[in-house]
Parts: C-alpha cells; structure tokens; sequence
C-alpha cells in the first residue's frame, strides 16, 4: 500500500464553522495569541486563558466534519494514510480518520500544568479553574502554546520522510516548526497544497496547486487519487 501523509491546518476546519488563525487578522477569535495562548497568558491571567479554550471547545463540540474530512477518511481503502494536523478540534478522527497525530494538542483533552504529558478525558465543554491533576496542579487545555515545546515534532518528521504522496490543506506555513515538516517530505515525491490562498513555497519543492476552498478541492483529488490506484491495479 501506497503511503499518503497530509498536514492539516486551520483552514480545512473553517467550513466546518472553526475560524482560522491568520485569516482574521492575525487575532484568534478576536484575541491576540499573546494574551490568550502562551504560557505567560496564563501566568498573567490564567482565568482569562481557561475560558478562552472553554469557548474554543464549546465550538469544536458543536462543529460537524465537512466533505474534506469524510474524503481524506475514504482514502484509507485505498492507501495507508496519516494525517498530521495542527488543529486542536477532533473534525478529523470524528470524520472517520483512524491515524491522526496532533501536533498542538486536542482540546477535548486537559493536560496537567505542571507535568505535560499527564493528560484526561474532559466531561462536556468546560473546565473549571479548581480541576486539578494527580500532581495537585490545576489543569489547563492539553494545547501546545506558542513558546512551547512541540512533543510529537520529531515523529512527525520521520512520518513525512515515509510519504510516498504528500498533501498539505489549509495551512498558512506561518507557524513552526509544523511549517518545516514540509522539507522532510523527499524531493521526488508527488506533493499536492490545496487552499483558497496558496502560501508563498520557496524551499519546499515543487507543488501541484489546487486552488480551492477544502470542501472542493479535497473531494477532487480524493476522487482522483482513489481512481489512479485502479488504473495501476488494472495494468
Ligand atoms: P492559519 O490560520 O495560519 O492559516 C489558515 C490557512 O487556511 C490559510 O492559508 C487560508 O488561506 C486557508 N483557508 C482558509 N479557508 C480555507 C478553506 N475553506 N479551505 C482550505 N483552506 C482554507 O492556520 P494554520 O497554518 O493552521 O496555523 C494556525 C494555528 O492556530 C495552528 O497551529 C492551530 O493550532 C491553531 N488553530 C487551530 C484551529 C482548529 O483547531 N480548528 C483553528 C484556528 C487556529
């Protein structure tokens, strides 16, 4: 089986109703990231920062996976996929994807504050300022804020050096290191972007662009690909 490895980013979300990030201003939700999601946020305000994601959450639980999400799910009959995303909301796993690494996290989770890799089950929406860990600390949202170490970066990075096809959606490439997995995908593998805006690729090869909102142009190149693999099956 043909090994298919996709980065998602905010934008394959959006018209499930979860704004993007950059596409707004630079502000998320109306807030800038600095006073809402860093770990100096929540030193500073960390009532402010637990409801922020308390909302965020509120949202994810209340959104549906649109076609993209249902599409990148049915390409599992054909080829061995993983799906990296960069998305805290779950629209992937829910749409039928059964390998999805999180590199920021997923909010549907609380994590320890003082030990990250202690992590919990949220009941409903909303956690409360006096939850704590087993450690006694209080639990914040399992994300991984800016300034923070990403966890799972250097499996990512390994799963992109295997992709044997290699799609990007929605993602500006403005955040990193997530936007560096790009230059582990080898050189002669066939990459595909596709977004309503194509980011400015300088070092990351060549693109086969597809400019398209994710609701169209996922179903597209799913439909496609799905149907090359019959075509080399037949010969
Ligand atoms: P970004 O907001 O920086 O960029 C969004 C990208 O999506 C842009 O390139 C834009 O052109 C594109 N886009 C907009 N509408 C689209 C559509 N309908 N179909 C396809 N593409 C579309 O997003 P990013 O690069 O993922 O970085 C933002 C960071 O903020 C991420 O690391 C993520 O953790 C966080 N975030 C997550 C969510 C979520 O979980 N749903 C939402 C907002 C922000």
């Amino acid at each position: 089986m043909n090994k298919i490895v996709v980065l998602t980013g905010a934008g394959i979300s959006a018209e499930s109703g979860l704004k993007t990030f950059r596409d707004t201003g630079g502000l998320w939700e109306g807030y800038n990231v600095e006073d809402v999601a860093t770990p100096e946020a929540w030193h500073r305000n960390p009532a402010l920062v637990q409801e922020f994601y308390n909302q965020r959450r509120k949202n994810v639980l209340e959104a549906e996976p649109n076609a993209a999400h249902y599409a990148l799910a049915k390409l599992e009959e054909k080829y061995d996929v993983t799906i990296i995303t960069q998305n805290i909301d779950d629209l992937h796993e829910r749409g039928g994807s059964t390998k999805v690494v999180h590199l920021h996290g997923l909010i549907t989770r609380s994590q320890s504050s003082k030990n990250p890799a202690l992590t919990y089950p949220i009941e409903g929406w909303e956690l409360k300022m006096d939850e704590v860990c087993e450690l006694g600390s209080p639990l914040r949202a399992h994300v991984v804020w800016f300034g923070e170490a990403v966890p799972m970066i250097e499996t990512a990075a390994k799963i992109c050096q295997q992709a044997d096809i290699f799609i990007l959606v929605g993602s500006s490439l403005a955040v990193y290191p997530a936007a560096g997995l790009v230059n582990y995908v080898p050189r002669n593998v066939t990459k595909y972007i596709i977004d309503p805006k194509i980011p400015y690729l300088s070092q990351q090869g060549h693109f086969i662009k597809i400019e398209e909102k994710a609701m169209v142009g996922v179903p597209l190149l799913v439909s496609e690909l799905m149907s090359f693999e019959l075509l080399n099956f037949e010969f």
